[in-house]
Parts: structure tokens; sequence; C-alpha cells
């Protein structure tokens, strides 16, 4: 499937907004407070983007708790029910748009939109193609036992299982290893 520099940016924005879940108690959460969101809403220029408050910061969090249900969900239909609720609370006006240099692509988010119905629009739309082209397993969660980061699979054959942002897959793969030369040895 054709994924456009645009819909790239807007997949990276979902994965790692769904990532600063705490993976448990102890662990701070990504969006901790309205600093942590302006951060997160600078480093994947989010555009046209005001002041933010903290009902700005419990919206994102609302949301990013229905985006980890979209890489939680079984399978295509239940995906679709979600993005589907995601988009039409965002209240979605497309439009095409060559800011900043960038080729003509299309924004969802309404002019004027806070940054949760921004984020909703844009990423969720970014995930309905996934959808609509039949490529929704390739929205996953990491496979590794004490991890379930999501991640957008973008591999040929669909086959990857772990997450890259810590060492999911590298642990695993070391950890086969052993038991391989042991069973050798032994
Ligand atoms: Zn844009
Ligand atoms: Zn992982």
């Amino acid at each position: 499937m054709l994924i456009t520099h645009d819909t790239r940016c807007a997949l990276d924005t979902v994965v790692d907004l769904v990532n600063t879940v705490p993976e448990d108690e102890s662990a701070t959460d990504g969006l901790a407070d309205v600093a942590a969101l302006q951060e997160f809403v600078g480093t994947h220029e989010v555009s046209d983007i005001g002041m933010l408050s903290e009902l700005d910061l419990s919206a994102v969090r609302r949301i990013r708790g229905r985006f980890a249900a979209v890489f939680a969900a079984p399978d295509a239909r239940a995906a679709a029910g979600l993005i589907n609720d995601l988009v039409a609370a965002a209240g979605t006006t497309p439009r095409l748009t060559d800011h900043d240099g960038y080729d003509w692509h299309i924004h969802y988010f309404a002019p004027g939109a806070s940054v949760a119905d921004h984020l909703a629009a844009d990423c969720g739309m970014a995930l309905a193609f996934f959808v609509v082209a039949g490529e929704q397993e390739r929205l996953r969660r990491c496979e590794a036992p004490d991890c379930r980061r999501a991640f957008v699979d973008l591999s040929r054959n669909r086959s990857r299982r772990y997450c890259d942002s810590r060492t999911c897959g590298n642990r695993l793969h070391v950890a086969a290893y052993r038991a391989r030369r042991k069973e050798a040895a032994g």
C-alpha cells in the first residue's frame, strides 16, 4: 500500500501517543501534564495548535485510550467501528493543503479544532486507510510478555512481532539463542 509522507507522520504520532501510557504503576505517564503535551505536540509538528490547557490534556488522554483499543482490535470490523467513532466525534473537514513545502496532501481536522480533535481526525484517518487497504492486522501490539506497546508493522510479509522502542525483539532473540545453545550442549 502507498503510504504518503503525511500518513507516515500521523502513524508515528498515533503510535507515540498510545505509547505514552505508563507500562505499570511505577512508570510515569508520558503525558503527565500540559507541558508534556506541549512537548509532544511540538515533537510531532502538529500544526495549527494554540495555547494548551488542562482540558486539552484530559481530552487527549481520552482519545489515547480509544486509539489504544484500535491497536488491540481483534479484526477489521472491530477496528472500523472504533475508528468511525473517533473520527465522527472529531468533526472532520477534509481539505487539500501544501503547507510548509510539503506536496499536496489532505488535512482532515476542522479549522480551529482542539488538539484532541485534530489528532482524532488525522490519526484516525491514517488508521482508516489501513482498514481500507485490508491491512488492519499491521496495527499491532508488541508480543513480548511484559510489553504491550503499539507499533505499525511495515515489514513486507507482516512478520514483525515486537516493538523496537525497547529491546523486546533483541531480548527474545538472545533468550532463544541461549536456549538453543543449552540444548545443543546438553
Ligand atoms: Zn500537513
Ligand atoms: Zn515491546
